[in-house]
């Protein structure tokens, strides 16, 4: 018997800028449609509104991941097969199990895993976790992401229009190797 196909991705992991399935990854500019790899999306919500969005290529995934320190991954990966739990889908936090619109998780993470224009994998992890996973992180590999948000992000115009900036910056950061 067939498998039966992936769904489509939904709109939730649409860009929001251009309203419509990311086309181009956010690092190298490269067409994400045809590439085989698959690539990821993750969009950060703060307060229920989308504060950061990007795409990234399997090969720009992967060169980032290997910036990463080897003491970082090592600590992901555990945390990965210990506390997060890969079918809870959109809503539920993949750590805790709290819903998005449950009590404080009006801030969370989504991120997809795509290829072509179907989603193979997706989680969603709410604030309070995401933070807990940056406690995991050295030094260098928070070096890496920032390095990624500021040239790839840059600041919003008009000043003092969004003061959470430093904290979009630390994060959602695409911490799941979600390779399954
Ligand atoms: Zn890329
Ligand atoms: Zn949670």
């Amino acid at each position: 018997m067939d498998e039966p196909s992936p769904p489509p991705i939904p709109r939730d992991l649409h860009c929001e800028y251009e309203e419509r399935p990311f086309k181009h990854c956010t690092r190298c500019g490269e067409t994400l449609e045809d590439d085989a790899g698959g690539f990821q999306v993750s969009k950060a919500y703060k307060n229920g509104e989308c504060v950061m969005e990007y795409a990234l290529c399997d090969h720009c995934r992967t060169a980032m991941m290997e910036e990463f320190s080897q003491e970082s991954k090592k600590r992901l990966s555990t945390f990965q097969d210990e506390s997060v739990d890969l079918e809870r889908g959109l809503h539920l936090c993949s750590v805790c199990g709290q819903g998005r619109d449950g009590e404080g998780t009006d801030d969370y993470v989504i991120t997809g895993v795509c290829e072509h224009d179907r989603l193979l994998h997706s989680i969603m992890i709410c604030g309070q976790c995401a933070d807990g996973v940056q406690e995991l992180l050295s030094a260098k590999t928070k070096d890496t992401w920032r390095r990624f948000v500021d040239e790839n992000f840059p600041g919003p115009p008009g000043e003092g229009e969004y003061p959470e900036i430093e904290e979009t910056k630390t994060t959602p950061m695409p911490v799941f190797s979600i390779k399954v």
